[in-house]
Parts: C-alpha cells; structure tokens; sequence
C-alpha cells in the first residue's frame, strides 16, 4: 500500500473508547470521527494506550491519520488535572509504571466506591464489571453505566451529579501524580503534553502550577473544549501568545457516555503539525 507522511484536517484529537471510559471500541470510535467528517483523529483513553493498534489500523483503512495519545491523570489541591500525551512512547520505563500504578488505583478505589454504594443501592461489583470492558482504566463513568442499568439513575449525567459526585459519600480519590510529574513523565517519553479542558468549572490551575508544568515541558492548552468557561479561555490565551504554545479544539467523544461529538470542535493544520513535529516517542500511522 502507498504510504505518505502528510496528515489532512479537520483534526480531533481528543477522543475515548471502550479501552477506557468511551462505550465504543476503538475501530468504531474511528469510524464515528470519518462519519462525523475528522480525517485527522487521536484515540486519547485515559491512562492506557492500549487502543492504538486496533484504532491505527481502522483509521488507516478509511484513509485517516491517526495520532496515537493518551489522557494521564494528574490530582492538584484535591481537583483532578487532565494531561493530554502525543505520540509518547508506550514503553517508556518511568511512564508506564506510573500509568500502572494510576490503573491500579483506580481499581482499588472503584472496588471501595462500590462498597460504599452498596450499604444504599442494590448494586455489586459484578454489575460493574458487566459495564467494563476487560483491561479497560476503570472509572465512575463504569460505575454510572451500572447504576443506570439498575435503574438508580436515567442516565451517566444523574449518576455524576449524585451518587458518584466528589461532595457525596461514596466518592473516593484515585491516586494521581502531580501535575508537574506527570508533564515531566509524559515528556521524558518523547511525548507532548497539552493540558485537557484546562479552563474547565475547577478554574484556570495557579500560575505558578501552570509554569511549573511548563518547565516541565509542558507544550500547550485545550483551548476548543465544550467545558471550557470563557474568562479562562482568554486568560490562557494571553499566555499561549506570550509563550508560542500550542492549542488543540477537541471533541472529548465517549459515545453514548457523553453529549459530545466528534468534531464539534477541532484543531488546525498548523497545530497538528507542530505537535508531529515535536513528538518523538511514537509515529504517527498514515493512510
Ligand atoms: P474518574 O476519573 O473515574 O473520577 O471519572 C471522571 C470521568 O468521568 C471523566 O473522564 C469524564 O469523562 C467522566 N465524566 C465526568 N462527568 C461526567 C458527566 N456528567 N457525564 C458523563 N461522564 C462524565
Ligand atoms: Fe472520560
Ligand atoms: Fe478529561
Ligand atoms: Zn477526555
């Protein structure tokens, strides 16, 4: 087959599948991003980069670009940092443990919000586990799934305004690295950090957290995000232009989990290519 190294948009590198908290496996996350017009497309699960070759390979047969990338979990003061990683390299020392130790925390800690559910709800852990897939990054989306199925609550959105909200007694905390460690981590693997939803309702990160992670090697911001509150926006804008970051607009797809849509915002040409250029710890698969 004919291979060339060009890319062409529209561009959405923010997208989730089974692997993770997305209700698709990762052939038909691609095929729904082709549908939805994107022939630029990053499977971006959360702490895994176990969808890649499935995705490489669908994407590529519908004649896409495929960006492989990941969302690493950070925690800063209590509020949960989202960092998006470009073509690290999956079999980094340093990162993979770190992602190991994230997923096995996330299990621990979904394996105990359980428990806790399980003194008001009918609800166990198999039925859990009937809504997550086998090796999946487990997380509250699982839990929602479940208790959707057992009639608790009409859909994920209910679940994570009640029962599964970080207010509310059932929540528990996944461990996660510090934002900082994990910019160092996710660069120190070739790859590129972006910080997801980065002006999300938790606010803008404090500016010396945000310089940190740009010492760090942080390479830019989410600015195109459906979460993104306005004020933030334009405060990192400023920064963006001051430091000549990066911006990516993604869509955050998770299927049925969520409203958002491939596309709905995206990435320009120019942004992509600076991201393939700096990435160094993995290829993008071309057409
Ligand atoms: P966790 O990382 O396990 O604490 O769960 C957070 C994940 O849940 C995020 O990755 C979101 O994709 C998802 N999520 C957060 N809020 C909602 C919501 N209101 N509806 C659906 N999914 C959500
Ligand atoms: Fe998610
Ligand atoms: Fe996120
Ligand atoms: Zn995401």
């Amino acid at each position: 087959m004919m291979t060339s190294s060009t890319f062409r948009g529209p561009s959405d590198l923010h997208l989730h599948s089974e692997r993770s908290d997305g209700t698709q496996p990762p052939a038909e996350v691609m095929r729904a991003a082709y549908e939805h017009g994107i022939r630029t497309a990053a499977l971006t699960d959360h702490d895994t980069t176990e969808g890649w070759v499935e995705a490489g390979a669908a994407a590529t047969s519908l004649g896409m670009t495929f960006l492989p990338g990941m969302e690493m979990s950070a925690r800063y003061g209590g509020r949960s940092v989202h960092v998006l990683a470009y073509l690290p390299d999956p079999d980094d020392a340093p990162l993979r443990g770190e992602l190991s130790r994230i997923r096995s925390s996330r299990l621990d800690r979904a394996h105990t919000m359980a428990e806790r559910i399980a003194r008001d709800y009918d609800l166990t852990w198999q039925d859990i586990l009937a809504h997550t897939r086998e090796g999946a990054t487990v997380g509250r989306p699982h839990i929602a799934d479940a208790l959707v199925a057992k009639g608790h609550v009409h859909d994920r959105g209910e679940a994570f305004a009640g029962i599964l909200n970080p207010r509310g007694d059932y929540y528990v905390a996944l461990y996660a690295p510090d934002p900082v460690t994990a910019v160092r981590l996710v660069a120190g693997a070739g790859g590129v950090p972006i910080v997801a939803h980065p002006a999300g309702r938790a606010g803008v990160l404090p500016g010396r957290v945000l310089q940190g992670m740009l010492d760090a090697g942080l390479a830019g911001f989410e600015l195109g995000h459906r979460e993104n509150r306005a004020d933030g926006v334009r405060m990192l804008r400023g920064l963006v232009a001051e430091r000549d970051l990066i911006v990516t607009g993604s869509s955050d797809y998770h299927g049925a989990g969520k409203p958002n849509l491939p596309g709905e915002h995206t990435t320009t040409d120019a942004m992509v290519q600076r991201i393939i250029d700096r990435g160094t710890g993995t290829a993008p698969v071309y057409a």
